[in-house]
């Protein structure tokens, strides 16, 4: 745990009692703050009390009186589409609001450093998609390495939850849109944008306020190395913003829709093969095409972003590809599930908007394709465009039929159920195609979460491989 500083005897709000909330109260406790906590659910709150946290009820009037800080957790909204009625109370009573991650970029650092021969760094990887598989590949690449490694945030523990750092660690954090938005402390050493694509637009007031968000991470303190994506303006536009000019190296731009040899410092991959160019001369490459783990041009973006990461780690490309060639790739994200019959099963439940599952339709070919669910803010229409690989589409989802709708030009048949979307694509796949989950859709019409689903799926895959 790090326990958190600065708040020594003070007493600081914890709005939210789930995994994050819970780690916060007792990081705070351990710093030697009183946490005072609340969570709307019931069930949420007596956990916290059983643990001996006092709950106080924030919504309260002259709740926020001698408090020094609000924690926020990031599943509630404090701005859009309308703030928390708590956090308004903390705003309307001059209280500061953070969240976890302020909390650890403030605590992080410990006066014991002073003694190490190699300081700790963060790594903070940002953008919207790609995040996990960028974050779990640097870790997986650092670990086979021999580096100390920990992986926190959006994925495996809590940020406060991690071991204090030791001699050398590298700490690789995934961060989510709704964390960087709030956090009043942002200072990893190195931070990475993968891409921008449209995501969670009603809880940034739209697009503008969405990169301005993931913005943050690069704003608020600033890494000393700025790894971005340049496919989409916005990436281009903040590469531009944070370099002195086109020879600056604390800029690594990546890609994998251009080659980018110019000066400065660049990786790119192209056709399968991943490029290295320092000062207009190529120092580094990987062949991406015999790695496992990761598929298609959207995880060779992942690759080029871990590799930038690991080179400003110090690490060899020989060991980097080594690295790479033992990741297995996470769970839900382009995961083979079965290979029968001439037929691949992949599983990539975690595709919960149109842009992840464009990227999904493009790394396969002849694909039964499965998707729907819940369709997020402006429609699905574009999926029709990334269709050319794909024999059809099996649709899920309560709203199954307006969302076939939407797929103009390709041949659909509305399911509803994975049960008979997979019985379906599994009686028509001929040897050599793919039937692919890729949603394109959240899942909360039917399942409480995106794991969920892709478990469903593989079940059912089971259950129609078995006879
Ligand atoms: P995140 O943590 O940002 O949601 P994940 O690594 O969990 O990213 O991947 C989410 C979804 O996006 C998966 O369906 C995955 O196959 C797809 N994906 C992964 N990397 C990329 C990328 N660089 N660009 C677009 N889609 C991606």
């Amino acid at each position: 745990m790090i326990p958190v500083r600065g708040f020594d005897g003070a007493q600081v709000a914890v709005l939210g009692l789930g995994r994050s909330g819970l780690a916060t109260a007792r990081a705070l406790h351990a710093g030697g703050a009183v946490p005072l906590c609340w969570d709307d659910n019931e069930a949420a709150r007596s956990k916290a009390e059983d643990e001996g946290f006092a709950i106080v009820d924030l919504k309260a009037s002259g709740a926020f009186e001698g408090v020094a800080s609000l924690i926020v957790s990031p599943g509630i909204p404090h701005l859009y589409p309308v703030p928390n009625p708590v956090v308004k109370a903390a705003l309307a009573a001059g209280v500061p609001v953070d969240n976890d991650i302020g909390l650890f970029f403030r605590s992080f650092a410990t006066p014991d450093w002073h003694e190490m021969d190699v300081a700790p760094k963060v790594v903070a990887v940002t953008g919207s998609n790609g995040k996990s598989t960028t974050s779990a590949l640097i870790h997986h690449v650092l670990s086979e390495a021999g580096r100390n490694t920990q992986l926190a945030g959006n994925i495996g523990r809590g940020v406060l939850d991690i071991d204090p750092a030791a001699d050398g660690d590298v700490i690789v954090l995934e961060l989510s849109s709704y964390q960087t938005d709030l956090a009043r402390a942002l200072t990893p050493d190195i931070a990475v944008f993968t891409n921008l694509s449209p995501d969670h637009l009603d809880r940034h007031g739209g697009p503008g306020g969405y990169f301005a968000a993931k913005r943050r991470l690069f704003a608020e303190g600033g890494p000393d190395r700025a790894i971005i994506g340049i496919d989409e303006d916005e990436g281009l536009y903040l590469a531009g913003q944070l370099a002195e000019g086109g020879g600056d190296d604390r800029v690594i731009r990546i890609s994998v829709a251009q080659k980018l040899t110019g000066p400065g410092w660049h990786v790119f991959a192209r056709k399968g093969f991943l490029s290295e160019y320092r000062k207009g001369r190529q120092v580094g490459s990987v062949d991406l095409r015999p790695i496992k783990g990761l598929p298609g041009a959207h995880n060779h973006q992942n690759a080029c972003a871990a590799y930038a990461v690991c080179r400003t780690l110090g690490l060899a490309p020989r060991v980097i590809e080594q690295g790479f060639a033992s990741f297995a790739g996470l769970p839900h994200r382009s995961q083979i599930i079965a290979e029968a019959g001439g037929v691949t099963y992949v599983n990539d439940s975690k595709a919960t908007n149109v842009d992840s599952a464009m990227k999904a339709l493009s790394a396969y070919e002849n694909i039964r394709w499965i998707c729907g669910g819940l369709e997020k803010e402006g429609g699905v229409g574009a999926l029709a465009s990334a269709a050319g690989n794909v024999r059809k589409a099996y649709v899920i989802g309560r709203e199954a039929a307006q969302f076939a709708m939407q797929l103009s030009g390709v041949d659909t048949e509305v399911c509803t159920s994975m049960a008979l979307a997979v019985a379906r694509a599994h009686a028509e796949a001929a040897p050599g195609e793919t039937v692919l989950l890729a949603p394109a859709a959240a899942s909360f019409d039917q399942y409480d979460s995106f794991e969920k689903r892709g478990a469903d799926f593989i079940k059912e895959v089971e259950n129609v491989l078995k006879g």
